[in-house]
């Protein structure tokens, strides 16, 4: 896809890019009908954290990739608003993990799953790098959930100890974490059930958070996880970080 001609000094370009990407992806065929009002969502909370990264977002970061990093088996999991929002991130960190990436999507069909998957394989080749790309031959089911959107990878989430969920539904999550797995989850509303049932929850916008796990981890290297990590705690601080910063306005 190629990028937004708008003037990157825009003082709304990065929101802009956001949404060629997600309207260049829908034109290929990624997205499902109600995925721009998924983003709007999240767009509408980042616009109340005042679209920064905060100080328990940077926390949060830094004990998901802590745990991504301590884990055998970790997994990414990568849907169409993902693959169109932070494609090459994704690829990124899932080479830093030397970890697999699986498609997996909530209204599955044949052809959003090609879309998908022709599209990361495109944007691999161009990176250059060397990432297994799975969700073409689902082999295993999720425990708990009913239909297509159970279908996942046995060598891939099936197995994985820690996955990476971003934007994830919050049935499926709730799957994730009744298997036993550390479920972490990147979402811009700290209120929706995904943030609320993850293991860790990043209350950021999905490419600041990814840009932020990549940096620290080209900075600092291998973390260590905190032990005495307070999920609700931190998603009470991004929920403040909002109320708080209404009250600036
Ligand atoms: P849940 O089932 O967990 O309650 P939901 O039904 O509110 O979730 P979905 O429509 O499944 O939400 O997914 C959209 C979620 O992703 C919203 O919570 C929204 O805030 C968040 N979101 C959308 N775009 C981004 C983004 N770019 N970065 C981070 N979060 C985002």
């Amino acid at each position: 896809m190629d990028e937004i001609a708008a003037d990157p000094s825009h003082p709304r370009y990065a929101s802009l890019l956001m949404r060629y990407r997600l309207e260049a992806a829908a034109e290929r065929g990624m997205l499902a009908g109600s995925a721009m009002i998924a983003h709007g969502r999240g767009e509408a909370f980042d616009y109340l954290l005042g679209e920064r990264t905060t100080a328990s977002a940077t926390v949060a970061c830094r004990q998901a990739l802590a745990v991504l990093q301590a884990a055998k088996r970790p997994v990414l999991s990568v849907n169409g608003n993902v693959a169109a929002l932070a494609c090459d991130d994704m690829l990124r960190l899932a080479d830093l993990f030397k970890c697999p990436l699986e498609v997996n999507i909530f209204y599955r069909t044949p052809e959003r799953m090609e879309a998908i998957l022709s599209y990361i394989n495109e944007r691999k080749k161009v990176l250059g790098l060397d990432v297994s790309v799975l969700g073409d031959a689902p082999n295993a089911t999720i425990p708990g959930l009913k239909g297509p959107r159970a279908a996942c990878h046995r060598e891939g989430i099936l197995e994985s100890d820690a996955i990476l969920v971003p934007l994830e539904d919050g049935d499926r999550c709730q799957a994730l974490v009744a298997m036993g797995k550390d479920v972490v989850v990147i979402d811009l509303n700290p209120l929706s059930r995904s943030a609320k049932q993850a293991t860790i929850t990043i209350v950021d916008e999905l490419s600041r958070a990814l840009n932020t796990m990549l940096d620290l981890a080209a900075t600092e290297g291998r973390l260590t996880i905190d032990e005495a990590y307070d999920h609700h705690a931190i998603l009470e601080e991004g929920l403040t970080e909002i109320l708080s910063g209404l009250n600036n306005a």
